[in-house]
């Protein structure tokens, strides 16, 4: 091989860091062709019994494959699978294909493709969460299917360890899979919140994902090489590249190890630190990860109201509310009011095109105009707060005059429950979120309305950058470590401190290692992240003493580049904590 070729590879979206270099593997996920049949009406009611069976005896051999390997898997792993066990003993689903037999009359194979290929692109047109649910229905189709006709699914092959390719990574392909062997995994499919993301950080195999065509640019037999951080991959990687993956592999399980083994959960507390998690979703989290945080800093409500086909009611929500409090036990929990519009459509509130989605129509704005939809929640969330203390935060500030409107909302909507005799809170807080860079600008004036501010740094650069947070394209300009960024973000800090009002982060930067490092320089607080980011938060924590950390980003923040202040809190994390990290990408 000549060392001076340059290697061919592809970029996507980096979903569970590490590096790896091993032989391709692909994971067909079809199950070939599927025969159309014209059927007679004699035939009908011994299809719709073939079809029957074939959905008992799918829900049985999952059964067992999900009780061989129930211990083994974690806590987020297991609930995909029940929830997946659920379509299977859906009465629904299965009445669905039924009645597309007996109305075709179609052979059962092809009334189930109709049904699945349906329902697939129901859930597809909505939100990444779920978009997850048609990965959920296609699994299960697949191995309805395969009994029909007969068919095997194609186990791991060979022997040693490899990199997996697959268009989408299906839950019930990750019970199959030996993980001993899994170095990596690249699929064309899958977000921030894939089956395929939550397996790769569950189990520490660096993931990427978005890559397309896959086939033709690397044919069976290729070598490939990924870095799961950066969402690259190399095929063929010249022998220079192939040892500057494999320190890279060695580096980051060495770090993994040290973030598993040796972080103190105390440190964040006894700097005086309020160390809280971002979610939208329990059924995903660990509950002893959930205990061991100070509580929820941002509850994404909006999930609540996607994946299904109407606003849920006020009495749902509260049901909803009442089971978060439950779970977060005492500890402080921040509901952010629906956000939706953007990049997050709710398929059954039809709103208009607009020609930038993100500058338009989205989070309070579009929820002031839609008071059928703000109502409800606001009383919902007063009436938990009677069972639990909680915050309401709320999305996409970009006026004082905003946050006076929700106040007075809220303060008419308290009168409401009294005269009706509801029991509620009373002194529930109210924040802002800030996204919006005038809000930024503006944070001392906000803070004299608002209870508290959390400043949303996935928007707010996305605002700042003028670059869309999902567009690869323009990803480098997208830079949380920008020195102009971070003296901002110093100001909306400091204007908290003023006004005696706490200010928390709940973008990405707040957990990802060298912002944590920035933000906690600049005098920070209360930071909030994905779970998934609480070690690398931690260890900062512990190597950088408050006024250690202030010391080193104090001399950042003259400096002209994101590269240069980067460079400079690189060093002194590998310095200080043992740990290479690098600035990272949009989310
Ligand atoms: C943010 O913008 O930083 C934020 C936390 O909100 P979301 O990612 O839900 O837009
Ligand atoms: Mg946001």
């Amino acid at each position: 091989m000549n060392p001076q070729r340059r290697a061919r590879g592809a970029r996507g979206l980096g979903l569970s860091p590490g590096a790896a270099i091993g032989p391709v593997w692909y994971l067909k996920d079809d199950v070939g062709e599927v025969p159309r049949l014209v059927l007679a009406a004699a035939q009908v009611d011994a299809e719709v019994a073939r079809l029957e069976e074939a959905f008992r005896d799918a829900a049985r051999e999952f059964r067992r494959l999900r009780d061989q390997n129930a211990a083994a898997l974690p806590e987020a792993e297991r609930r995909i699978f029940d929830a997946q066990l659920a379509l299977y003993d859906d009465e629904l689903l299965r009445q669905s294909v039924a009645a597309r037999v007996r109305s075709g009359p179609l052979n059962a194979e092809a009334a189930l493709k109709d049904e699945i290929d349906h329902l697939a692109q129901l859930f597809g047109r909505m939100d990444e969460l779920y978009r997850e649910r048609a990965a959920d229905v296609r699994d299960v189709g697949n191995r309805i299917q395969r009994l029909l006709l007969r068919r095997k699914q194609e186990a791991l092959a060979g022997s040693g360890p490899v990199i997996l390719w697959a268009r989408e990574l299906l839950p019930s392909d990750t019970l199959t899979l030996d993980r001993g062997r899994l170095l990596g995994i690249v699929t064309e499919v899958g977000g921030e919140a894939s089956h395929v993301a939550i397996l790769a950080r569950a189990s520490g195999v660096p993931a990427v994902s978005g890559v397309q065509r896959f086939e033709a640019l690397a044919p069976p037999g290729s070598t490939l090489a990924i870095d799961g951080r950066k969402g690259r991959l190399w095929v063929d990687p010249p022998p220079r590249l192939a040892r500057a993956i494999e320190r890279a592999r060695a580096s980051h399980v060495a770090e993994r190890r040290r973030l598993q083994d040796g972080v103190d959960v105390g440190v964040a507390r006894s700097r005086g630190l309020s160390l809280l998690l971002n979610s939208e979703n329990f059924d995903n989290l660990d509950p002893t990860v959930l205990r061991s945080a100070d509580g929820v800093g941002l509850y994404r409500t909006e999930f609540l109201f996607m994946g299904r086909s109407t606003f849920p009611s006020e009495e749902e929500q509260l049901a909803f509310y009442k089971d978060v409090l439950r779970h977060v036990d005492g500890r402080e929990v921040t509901f952010r009011t629906i956000d939706v519009g953007g990049d997050k459509p709710l398929p059954y509130l039809v709103t208009p095109r607009e020609q930038n989605p993100a500058l338009g129509w989205r989070g309070i704005r579009l929820t002031f105009e839609w008071l059928d939809l703000l109502i409800p929640q606001l009383r919902a969330l007063l009436r938990a707060a009677a069972h639990g203390p909680l915050k309401i935060l709320l999305p996409m500030v970009t006026t004082v005059e905003e946050v006076r409107r929700a106040r007075a909302l809220l303060h008419e909507l308290a009168a409401d429950l009294r005269r009706q005799g509801l029991p509620h809170g009373d002194a529930v807080q109210l924040g802002a979120m800030i996204e919006v860079p005038v809000a930024a600008l503006a944070a001392s004036d906000l803070l004299r309305e608002a209870d508290f501010v959390s400043i949303g740094t996935n928007d707010l650069l996305q605002y700042l950058f003028a670059v869309d947070r999902n567009d690869l394209q323009v990803a480098h300009l997208y830079q949380p470590l920008h020195p102009a960024a971070l003296r901002l973000i110093r100001e909306v800090i400091r204007a908290g401190v003023a006004a005696r009002r706490p200010v928390t982060v709940c973008g990405e930067m707040a957990g990802e290692l060298l912002s944590t490092l920035a933000l906690y320089g600049l005098g920070l607080r209360r930071f909030s992240m994905s779970p998934a980011h609480l070690p690398e938060a931690r260890l900062v924590f512990r190597c950088f003493a408050p006024e250690e950390a202030a010391a080193l980003v104090e001399g950042v923040l003259g400096l002209p580049t994101a590269a240069d202040v980067g460079a400079i809190l690189r060093a002194a994390a590998v310095e200080r904590c043992g740990v290479d990290a690098q600035p990272f990408l949009p989310r």
